[in-house]
């Protein structure tokens, strides 16, 4: 299935962003980017490890430089995936519509900029910073997770004018119900996280001692 049919332009790019804390990265962000960039027809997917996330108690989450590492040891292996730090190297709050007005210089008008998100973050986007600036920089690849109905989100996009609901796509993933706070509760009660994130991360975590005490 190729969903990507916004352009009449061959030599235009179509290029993924997945943003997220990946507090740590799993397998459940990698299946999504990976589905994305096949159903999707992408040339690559740029994973965004948020600097200072606005929904999320600065303290909560681990500092950044550990979470770029681990994004970027999960993604090494995959040359169609890359990590940027332009959250990260961003003083203040990170906003979605700063990233993704980022991308769009960077990939210039004629790139098609899917921003690439689990069916929970769409549901949250009226409490986003300038949400129609998103909208209108970029479109969304909503993607099914374990515990989220697909009907919630037919029932919130329905409510969107169509020139929005229209730039939301819904995308199936092999569901994975693995999420970060549960790999974080799991190290800390001493639990395994093999055969949920990639072995290098497991390794990385094992070394840094991180989630230990948390
Ligand atoms: P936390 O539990 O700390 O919120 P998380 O597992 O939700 O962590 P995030 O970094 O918050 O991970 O998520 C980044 C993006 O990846 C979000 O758009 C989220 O919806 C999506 N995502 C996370 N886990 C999955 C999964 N298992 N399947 C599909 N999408 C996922
Ligand atoms: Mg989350």
């Amino acid at each position: 299935m190729k969903n990507h049919s916004t352009t009449d332009d061959d030599t235009s790019k179509a290029i993924g962003v997945m943003g997220g804390t990946f507090d740590p990265i799993h397998f459940g962000h990698l299946v999504t980017a990976e589905s994305a960039y096949e159903s999707f027809s992408l040339c690559e997917v740029v994973f965004v490890p948020a600097g200072d996330p606005p929904h999320k108690e600065p303290k909560a989450v681990t500092d950044a430089e550990h979470r770029l590492e681990m994004t970027r040891l999960a993604t090494e292996d995959n040359p169609h995936f890359c990590v940027s730090s332009v959250e990260v190297a961003r003083e203040g709050h990170s906003y979605t519509v700063d990233t993704m007005r980022h991308f769009r210089e960077k990939y210039g008008a004629e790139a098609e900029l899917y921003f690439i998100t689990g069916v929970d973050a769409i549901l949250q986007i009226p409490s986003w910073n300038n949400a129609e600036g998103v909208f209108e920089v970029c479109r969304f690849i909503a993607a099914t997770r374990p515990g989220y109905s697909l009907s919630e989100l037919m029932q919130f996009t329905e409510q969107l004018q169509p020139e929005y609901r229209d730039r939301i796509h819904v995308l199936e993933v092999p569901a994975l119900a693995i999420s970060s706070t549960d790999l974080r509760r799991r190290v800390r009660e001493g639990q395994s996280i093999k055969y949920l994130v990639p072995e290098p991360v497991q390794r990385y975590i094992e070394c840094t001692g991180l989630y230990r005490d948390i």
